[in-house]
């Protein structure tokens, strides 16, 4: 199944889409629902945000690959940052060029999207009840402010920087899905979610035990190798297996 979350004549609904209709959910997406009979062609809607978080949490070097492109040792334990959910954008928005950097990278990822309250999960808790499914991510870095900071917070938390669609996917196997990201259509990430240093149960069992994980919220699991830079004008498309594509422009905001 899946999941969009959209704009019609004023009103921001989630469907479940049915060859090229939008079916609106009744009741919540993260309880058991039911859809209307009634269904919208998506072409009528404005599409958004899969999902609201009240924070993102990301994980940095979790592919070996990628570790060995930005020349560090792979982690013993996932490395987790914090993206704001100020950050966040959807499918077809615009990521703003910030005049503070002089280089944004483009980081395809596949994102988990929880289901139900995640508190110190044990090691032998089965992780899939508390997970509604995957979305398609872009964690968009400020890579020189990256490299000059102690920490990540700035390169990671411009508005914008956190662009995630087009749906949510569930009933999909995270453990091996092609990811691709594309610039202005040519390949330039080319991964597969089975190479996941530490894989989604769990990065989902860790987290819990250090923040509680609220109904929407994503954690997105790291980037491949490839990751490279995006000058206004370029179009990012992320597209992994089983969910679709998500695509933004990248655009600079005179000031
Ligand atoms: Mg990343």
């Amino acid at each position: 199944m899946k999941i969009y979350r959209y704009k019609h004549n004023a009103k921001i609904s989630s469907g479940v889409l049915k060859e090229d209709k939008l079916y609106p959910i009744q009741g919540s997406v993260f309880r058991k629902f039911q859809t209307a009979k009634k269904g919208i062609p998506v072409g009528d809607v404005i599409l958004l945000p899969p999902v609201i978080p009240s924070k993102i949490i990301a994980i940095g070097l979790n592919y070996k690959d990628h570790a060995m492109e930005r020349g560090r040792s792979l982690p013993e334990e996932p490395l987790i940052f914090l993206k704001p959910s100020s950050a966040l954008v959807g499918p077809k928005d615009i990521i703003v060029y910030p005049s503070m950097t002089k280089r944004v990278d483009f980081e395809g990822e596949l994102a988990v999207i929880i289901k139900k309250k995640s508190s110190r999960l044990r090691p032998d808790d089965q992780t899939d009840d508390f997970i509604l499914g995957y979305s398609c991510f872009n964690d968009v870095t400020a890579r020189d402010l990256q490299n000059k900071d102690v920490q990540f917070t700035r390169a990671k938390s411009f508005d914008t920087f956190a662009a995630v669609g087009p749906c949510i996917a569930t009933d999909i196997d995270p453990s091996r899905l092609r990811i691709k990201t594309f610039l202005n259509g040519k390949l330039k990430q080319s991964g597969n979610t089975r190479n996941l240093i530490f894989p989604v149960p769990f990065l989902v069992r860790f987290v819990s035990n250090i923040m509680t994980l609220n109904p929407g919220d994503i954690i997105t699991t790291g980037t491949p190798a490839g990751i490279g830079p995006m000058v206004p004008g370029d179009r990012v498309d992320v597209q992994i297996e089983g969910i679709g594509t998500l695509s933004n422009k990248v655009m600079k905001i005179w000031d």
